[in-house]
């Protein structure tokens, strides 16, 4: 399985076009020692030739046209990108399905929650079934395995696995559809890979670390975690208020209670931090906060970076 990380960055990428963090501040400057960043997503292909993404971020479009794999093949109008899977509804998360709506078969993998809230709740996502086979909308349950297919239900050879892992939806989700849906179903890390080979483990969006979660990190060959936010009220002390990183569905990074410790005793996985928001201090490599991330054996996910599995 190939794996490409055409974005790592939190929602609003990085630099954010509201924010004058000294992060951002310091990219718009020029002076900045670090990598400019786009917003979260992954895509996996177990062939090099069919790809699926995981999310469908706001800068999708920036993100194929920078990827010679995911270009259309000549002479035809057809896209490599077979398909989707969706961890939640969170805008940085789905938006980009609205960008693939040309009209090219594509199949979306979600929880039928989420499913419920793009397509009952969204009516600008009916632009993906304009006519029939346009967008194939296919449910599944957390915790059991599904296997990834085309449009035409021919089976890649990639497996995905879903954990629970937030029970938050999105703000713009009204109260009484909230009231319907899976709490379960809110949030999920995605576990894919090969039937026979090793596992990419993708968790974007992690509010707590427990044993279970623990155990999946252990037992994935790379894992692709949350790492937002530095600190838990890193936004606060920036913005002057707000809410912290746990509040939003983020265990921060630093402190006792945060990722670096908690995760310190994982020896399997290959550790990467991904969905970075622009105000986390580990972005500069001039900076402690990035010295530590690194001795501590964790890398920093940027655009563009590519791996076998
Ligand atoms: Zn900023």
């Amino acid at each position: 399985m190939r794996v490409k990380i055409l974005g790592s960055a939190a929602g609003g990428g990085f630099p954010q076009w509201n924010c004058a963090c000294p992060n951002c501040r310091a990219v718009r400057a020029g002076t900045f020692r670090g990598k400019a960043r786009s917003q979260a997503q992954i895509a996996i292909s177990a062939d090099s030739r069919s790809w699926f993404l995981l999310g469908a971020s706001p800068d999708l479009r920036g993100q194929i046209e920078a990827t010679a794999e995911l270009h259309p093949r000549e002479g035809v109008r057809q896209s490599p990108i077979v398909g989707a899977v969706l961890a939640n509804a969170d805008v940085d998360h789905v938006l980009g399905l609205l960008l693939l709506r040309e009209l090219q078969p594509l199949r979306v993998y979600a929880a039928e929650s989420v499913r419920r809230i793009l397509t009952e709740d969204n009516s600008m996502f009916a632009m993906l079934q304009r006519v029939p086979a346009q967008v194939t909308w296919t449910s599944f349950p957390p915790r059991t395995e599904f296997s990834l297919q085309n449009p035409a239900g021919e089976d890649s050879g990639l497996r995905c696995r879903a954990l629970s892992l937030g029970t938050h939806y999105p703000a713009y989700v009204s109260a009484s559809r909230q009231d319907e849906l899976k709490l379960g179903e809110a949030s999920l890390g995605l576990i894919v890979g090969l039937s026979s080979g090793k596992r990419l483990a993708y968790m974007p969006a992690v509010p707590q670390i427990d044993e279970a979660l623990l155990k999946e990190s252990e037992a994935a060959d790379v894992l692709l975690f949350d790492g937002t936010f530095w600190s838990d009220d890193e936004l606060i002390r920036i913005q002057g208020s707000g809410q912290t990183a746990r509040q939003m569905g983020h265990v921060p990074v630093s402190s006792a209670e945060g990722s670096l410790v908690q995760l310190a005793g994982l020896h399997h996985p290959r550790k990467i931090y991904v969905h970075i928001n622009n105000t986390n201090p580990m972005l500069n490599e001039a900076g402690p906060e990035y010295r530590q991330v690194r001795e501590a054996g964790w890398e920093i996910a940027e655009d563009g970076w590519q791996f076998d599995l």
